[in-house]
């Protein structure tokens, strides 16, 4: 784990939806120097296990991979998060969504098309379909799909009115609001809310 890499096990999943969960993998947006929930290709397969993207039999084949392909995995891990948090903050701030970041997404999704696959599900004694990914062969850089089709099926059809920033001061999480009256304001009342708690209780203190 590197210098600012965050224990993931103790990551807080606030989200709503694995795509903004996945952005959630950097411990601040708005700050100067932040802390990475992936330091490491095994940490963003683990990340997909606990987001229930990859099931036990994909983590094999993924940590099979090479290693000299794992390492450019996980930039390109690290630059579809930032696509993806380029396209989730314009959205949430209502400003137009950024092309190039687009176009990256569309790029991720073209490349791991050939790992999707659509098969009768073994569980209803193949009367219904289900839509899988089968790693079998696949270079690491197919690790990226399962995360970039859940945020192009979250684009397409999530209720991204929802969609908020949280105003904490190390924070900038992304999150879906499922309030009845629309009112959450912070990513967590543990971190911000809490924080932002003590800051009020100490201005009316002094
Ligand atoms: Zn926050």
């Amino acid at each position: 784990m590197g210098e600012s890499g965050k224990n993931l096990e103790n990551i807080e999943i606030i989200g709503g939806h694995p795509a903004i969960d996945f952005v959630n993998t950097v411990s601040a947006w708005n700050a100067p120097s932040t802390g990475d929930y992936l330091a490491s290709f095994d940490d963003f397969l683990r990340w997909n296990v606990m987001a229930d993207l990859i099931g036990p039999n994909g983590l094999r084949r993924l940590r099979a991979t090479e290693e000299g392909d794992q390492e450019a995995a996980l930039a390109a891990v690290h630059r579809l998060r930032d696509s993806l948090h380029e396209i989730l903050a314009a959205r949430a701030a209502g400003r137009p969504l950024p092309r190039e970041a687009l176009e990256h997404l569309n790029d991720i999704i073209r490349r791991t098309a050939a790992w999707r696959r659509l098969a009768a599900d073994e569980e209803t004694d193949f009367r219904d379909i289900c839509c899988l990914w089968d790693f079998h062969g696949a270079p690491a850089v197919a690790a990226l799909g399962p995360v970039a089709w859940k945020a192009a099926e979250l684009l397409e059809l999530g209720d991204l009115d929802r969609l908020k920033e949280c105003p904490g001061e190390s924070c900038g999480w992304l999150f879906l609001d499922t309030s009845k009256n629309r009112s959450r304001q912070w990513c967590s009342m543990r971190t911000c809310g809490n924080a932002a708690k003590v800051k009020r209780f100490r201005q009316r203190q002094a």
